[in-house]
This record gives structure tokens, C-alpha cells and sequence, in this order.
């Protein structure tokens, strides 16, 4: 017998519809934890030959892997090896989208790098000001590894403040599961 499908989308991928939503040709965006590039590819694909996508990760490896991942892609991206909480030192105002994937690197040898709220925090604070208006952050939170309780503690109280005539914050996860499966944050900026 044929297994049914689910209709709604798996909670991460639900990132890029979202995503999708607000991108254009032409957009700048930033992928926040490049890891294994799937999201910097992503972004490249959907902001075009015109577009610019800035990736931040601090492992070298990172870096290789999502240049090799990239290929052709890579003339629009700028893969920069330093803390996304630099991020304002590479990336000026007018982003559409920031994506933030918290945790360690998928298959990676070194499971101690890894996202911390001291970076985390300052990071979003930096992406949510460059911004433009009708733009939108992404994060993905796992809590599950250590010290992933306290990064989703401070994430949380950070989006909570924020004020809702200028920011639109939504959670989206999976709630019959006894599992500690990631969820999603999505930070809409007022269109003004
Ligand atoms: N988006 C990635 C992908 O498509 O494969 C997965 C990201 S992985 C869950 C988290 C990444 O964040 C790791 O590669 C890790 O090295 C990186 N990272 C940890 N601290 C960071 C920091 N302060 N700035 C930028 N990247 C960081």
C-alpha cells in the first residue's frame, strides 16, 4: 500500500516558501550559517544573475564545501569566513531575506562549533536593522544538543520584544511528536 503524503510542508523547507514569497531577481540576501550551502544555493537560485547573496559560517570547511555545492552560482555569492555577528562589516542596508540555521554542521567532523546565543542574538539584532521594509528573517531552532536550550531561550526573548507595528513573528513546528524536532521562527518586517 502506497504511503499517504502529508500536505503540509516539513517544518525547514517551509523556510523557503516563505522565503520565496518576499525574494525578487535582483535581491540581496544573506545566508547567516552556510554549513553544507543548501540554503546559500537556494538563495542564489532565487535572487538570480542579478541578484547578491553574502554567506557567513566560521569553519573553513563550510566554506568549501558550499563553494564547491555552488559551482557557476558562486558569481553572485560572497562566501565570507567570519562570525555572522560581523555581519554589518560585509552587508549594507536594503536585504530582502536573512536565513539563520542554528546548531552544527550536518556530517561535519567537529560537533563543538556550534551556533551560541552570545553570536546568535547580536547577529539577528544586525539582520532584523538591515533589513528593508517587507522583508523577512528566517530561523531554524533545534534545542536538542547542548546548550541549544539557552540559544532557543534567548532567540525567543529577543522576538518577543520586538515590536509588533514594525515586526510580524511567527512560530511554525510540528506539535504530535514527542521528539524535540527543530521549529521555525519567521520575523516579517512592516511593509511601512
Ligand atoms: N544552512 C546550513 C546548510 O544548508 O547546510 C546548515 C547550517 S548548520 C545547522 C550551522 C552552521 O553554523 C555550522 O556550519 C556552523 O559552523 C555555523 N556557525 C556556528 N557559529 C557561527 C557563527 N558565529 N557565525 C556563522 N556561522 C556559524
Amino acid at each position: 500500500m502506497k504511503t499517504p503524503r502529508f500536505r503540509t510542508e516539513r517544518v525547514l523547507s517551509y523556510a523557503k516558501t516563505a522565503l520565496r514569497g518576499v525574494l525578487q531577481e535582483g535581491d540581496t540576501a544573506v545566508d547567516a550559517t552556510m554549513g553544507t550551502g543548501q540554503d546559500t544555493e537556494f538563495l542564489a537560485e532565487t535572487v538570480g544573475s542579478s541578484g547578491t547573496v553574502f554567506a557567513f559560517d566560521v569553519q573553513p570547511a563550510a566554506v568549501d564545501t558550499t563553494r564547491e555545492r555552488l559551482g557557476v552560482l558562486t558569481d553572485r555569492t560572497r562566501l565570507i569566513l567570519d562570525s555572522h555577528a560581523n555581519m554589518a562589516q560585509y552587508v549594507t542596508a536594503g536585504v530582502s531575506a536573512v536565513m539563520f540555521n542554528l546548531g552544527f554542521l550536518p556530517n561535519g567532523e567537529d560537533r563543538s562549533i556550534i551556533t551560541a546565543a552570545e553570536s546568535t542574538v547580536p547577529a539577528i539584532r544586525t539582520a532584523l536593522r538591515l533589513l528593508k521594509p517587507g522583508g523577512m528573517v528566517s530561523v531554524a531552532v533545534y534545542d536538542g544538543h547542548p546548550g541549544g536550550a539557552a540559544e532557543r531561550d534567548a532567540v525567543l526573548e529577543l522576538v518577543q520584544a520586538l515590536d509588533s507595528k514594525e515586526f510580524q513573528v511567527i512560530r511554525y513546528e510540528t506539535v504530535n511528536t514527542r521528539q524535540r524536532p527543530p521549529f521555525l521562527l519567521l520575523i516579517e518586517k512592516s511593509a511601512r
